[in-house]
């Protein structure tokens, strides 16, 4: 039985064993309960340190068959080409220091990095989607992730889709103009309305609010949109939805945008589903990536 580790860096870091393609148990630093530590202002060789403190509490010395980790961010290589959302590790060559750190300390196992939202698509496939040639996610949460199963050699960065020629849509973390996150993010709803949280955005519209209903329409359109390109690029079929975020997703009416957005008969049939525990997927996606084919 194969006994992998899966690691997850995004707000936190999360680590956990994973035998054939089930999860057991987990860690996350910062410590839940413990002091708030931002994980933007701990520098890369830190992160390191960390992560290889909560393999060793969680692993205790057992064998290790290979590590697998999941960053945001441009991954190719084993560089972290770039990651808006840790910037620290631009440029990094995570792979190499990663499999360095873990040697040092007697773990010598083959070592793989790839995009966080990739390995949530590794982690669906494992778990869900074993019918299917193409896995495509999209998490919803502070960014905007694109996770794609294969992972192709590209880049794969479908939340800096442009879905608006406005030149006014301006919010997304990058710099781009007119892209998915800076729509659906929530640094870039938290930028629109200034005085209002993502969920009270969405309250807001549920009681009535004419320009908070204006914008849930034009968040599902948004996703709709990046979805439709998808679809004329790739083909059709089924795009899952994770994070925190599918709790504002309204499925009947992006699956309506879709279609009103596809319409050559060859592409039809798409469609959205929400899968949950999401973290849990991408630390098996990530340690399922690890593994030699
Ligand atoms: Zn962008």
């Amino acid at each position: 039985m194969a006994r992998s580790i899966g690691v997850l860096a995004t707000h936190y870091i999360w680590v956990g064993i994973v035998e054939d393609n089930k999860l057991g148990s987990v860690r996350m630093y910062p410590e839940p309960g413990g002091p708030q530590i931002d994980l933007k202002s701990v520098p890369a060789d830190e992160i390191l340190a960390r992560i290889l403190d909560q393999i060793n509490q969680l692993n205790r010395g057992e064998p290790i068959d290979s590590v697998g980790a999941g960053f945001p961010g441009i991954v190719r290589g084993g560089i972290i080409e770039d990651s808006p959302n840790l910037g620290q590790l631009k440029g990094f060559p995570i792979k190499e220091r990663l499999a360095s750190v873990l040697k040092a300390d007697g773990i010598d196992a083959p070592v793989a990095v790839v995009n966080d939202a990739d390995a949530l698509a590794a982690g669906i496939m494992a778990t869900h989607g074993r019918l299917e040639k193409l896995i495509r996610v999209w998490y919803l949460g502070d960014g905007i992730g694109f996770g794609r199963y294969p992972c192709s050699d590209g880049v794969c960065e479908g939340g800096h889709s442009v879905v608006t020629l406005d030149p006014k849509e301006r919010f997304c973390g990058c710099g781009g103009l007119g892209h998915l996150e800076g729509i659906m993010g929530n640094r870039a709803m938290r930028l629109r309305f200034l005085d209002m949280e993502p969920e009270e955005v969405f309250a807001a519209a549920r009681h009535g609010d004419t320009r908070a209903i204006d914008f849930v329409k034009l968040w599902h359109r948004a996703l709709a949109a990046a979805t439709a390109t998808n679809v004329h690029m790739d083909g059709p079929g089924r795009f899952y939805l994770a994070g925190p975020n599918t709790d504002f997703v309204d499925l009947g009416l992006v699956n309506q945008y879709l279609q009103e957005m596809v319409k050559m008969s060859p592409l039809q049939g798409s469609f959205f589903e929400i899968v949950h525990t999401s973290h849990d997927l991408a630390l098996i996606g990530a340690a399922v990536s690890s593994r030699a084919k």
